[in-house]
Formats: structure tokens, C-alpha cells, sequence
């Protein structure tokens, strides 16, 4: 029996410049499978109604409440990879979590997923080098922040 894949995965990466070389393949394979744009048409207002009602009314990665006025549709197969701008390709979400999903594969969400909550885990027991990453990253999203306001 062969090892899972996230075990494969973990054993091809072994050190942080394993990592980076991994996400930097998962880039390139992201330019390889680029189609050609489609232009998208808007959805309906009962196509988004129907979009909507697939999750409840929450955003379909963080859960949060939201309503008809706020939310993005989101594709499930992102249309850089060939997914169409149809209904059964949305899933609705906030818009700060689709504006952070962008179009990353599947893969490095797990890894986005695994290292920010990795590093939650760590700046959470107070270690010396998560807490100066963290530092680094409040001032980036102030500076996000102040950027989007001027
Ligand atoms: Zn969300």
C-alpha cells in the first residue's frame, strides 16, 4: 500500500527550500493549465439568489453571514483553469476571503492553510520567532490597509 498523499507530500518537501521549490511548481503548472479568458457574463439576481442558498447564506470557507448585496461568487474551479462562469461553478463567499483565495490551487491552499495555522499555533505559546513574524505581518497589513484608504 502506498503512503497518502499528504504524507507524500511532507516527505518531497523536507526543509523550507523544499517548500519554497514546491510552491514555486505549483505556480508553474498554474501557467501551464491557463486557458484562454471567456468573457463572463453577470449572473442573474436569481442565479445569484441560487448561489447564495447553497451554503445558507454564510461564506463557504470562513462562515460568516452574508447576504445578497455583499457577496462574491466564488468558483469552485477557478476560471484560469478552464472552470466556467456558470451557477454550479459558484460558491458564495466574503469578499475577503475570496480576494485572499484568489486563484490558488488546491494544493497551495493546504499549505497556506497548514503554515498559517502552523504559525497561529506558535505565536499562540509565545515563540521568539513566530511573535517577530507576526510583528512583520501586522505592519504589511497596515500598510495594506493605509493603501486602500488613500
Ligand atoms: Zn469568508
Amino acid at each position: 500500500m502506498s503512503a497518502p498523499p499528504e504524507l507524500k507530500l511532507l516527505r518531497s518537501i523536507k526543509t523550507g527550500k523544499g517548500l519554497q521549490k514546491l510552491i514555486k511548481s505549483l505556480k508553474l503548472n498554474l501557467k501551464e493549465s491557463k486557458v484562454k479568458e471567456v468573457k463572463r457574463k453577470a449572473l442573474t439576481k436569481k442565479q445569484r439568489e441560487a448561489v447564495l442558498a447553497k451554503t445558507d447564506g454564510r461564506c463557504h470557507m470562513c462562515g460568516i453571514e452574508i447576504d445578497i448585496n455583499n457577496f462574491h461568487a466564488d468558483h469552485v474551479k477557478s476560471h484560469i483553469t478552464g472552470g466556467v462562469h456558470e451557477a454550479n461553478n459558484y460558491l458564495p463567499s466574503c469578499s475577503t476571503c475570496n480576494n485572499l483565495r484568489w486563484h490558488y490551487s488546491s494544493e497551495e491552499i493546504q499549505i497556506i492553510l497548514k503554515l498559517g495555522r502552523w504559525l497561529k499555533t506558535r505565536v499562540t505559546k509565545e515563540d521568539e520567532l513566530a511573535l517577530t513574524l507576526a510583528n512583520e505581518f501586522i505592519k504589511h497589513e497596515m500598510t495594506l490597509r493605509n493603501r486602500k484608504k488613500s
